[in-house]
């Protein structure tokens, strides 16, 4: 099968699952009781990303490496299931160095990317979640086999430190330099 040229139609396939049930069982329940408690409080939770595909990542992180100047379009290596051809090429069949990086940068774009693209994020192994996390007011929160506790301090969402000691009583821990990203591991 002929591979497809690089852009923006790919940004819409191999997409990130938003559901804890895409993440391995460990995990998943670790989440679910989180989330289970934070909603029991009053606290509303918005998942954005579980687990990332692995082809997905791929995609992101050469088009990302591509766009910087990083590789030229034809030292990109192969990925199995993604048939993309990062080399464009001219009438004559001569690289089109410029159309290559262009088609990488528009999938950079499309992909809203920030931050490099990591080969070996825990959302490839369903081990990590994004969220936003937000509170009015006390939030009475249960941690895990323990009574209630009170939380008064600012801010009021996520990047909340005493949330996070409750988050590692669940097993799920906060990336503190990553405001949405909680993982097994805190990576
Ligand atoms: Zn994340």
């Amino acid at each position: 099968m002929a591979k497809e040229l690089s852009g923006i139609v790919w940004v819409d396939r191999f997409p990130t699952s938003n559901e804890t049930s895409s993440l391995v069982p460990d995990f998943r329940d670790s989440c679910d009781d989180f989330i289970g408690a934070l909603e029991d409080a009053g606290a509303d939770v918005k998942i954005n990303a579980t687990l990332r595909p692995p082809e997905r990542a791929y995609l992101m992180h050469w088009s990302f490496v591509l766009n910087n100047g990083e590789v030229e379009p034809d030292d990109v290596p192969p990925h199995d299931g993604v048939d993309i051809e990062w080399v464009h090429r001219k009438a004559s069949g001569a690289p089109d160095v410029a159309a290559s990086r262009a088609a990488a940068a528009a999938m950079v774009h499309g992909y809203g990317i920030v931050h490099r693209p990591s080969l070996t994020s825990l959302h490839i192994f369903g081990k990590a979640i994004d969220m936003t996390i937000g509170w009015d007011g006390t939030l009475q929160i249960k941690p895990k086999n323990k009574p209630k506790k009170s939380i008064n301090s600012d801010p009021r969402s996520g990047l909340n430190h005493e949330l996070w000691g409750v988050g590692a009583t669940y097993g799920v821990l906060k990336l503190p330099s990553d405001p949405p990203h909680w993982s097994s591991t805190g990576h």
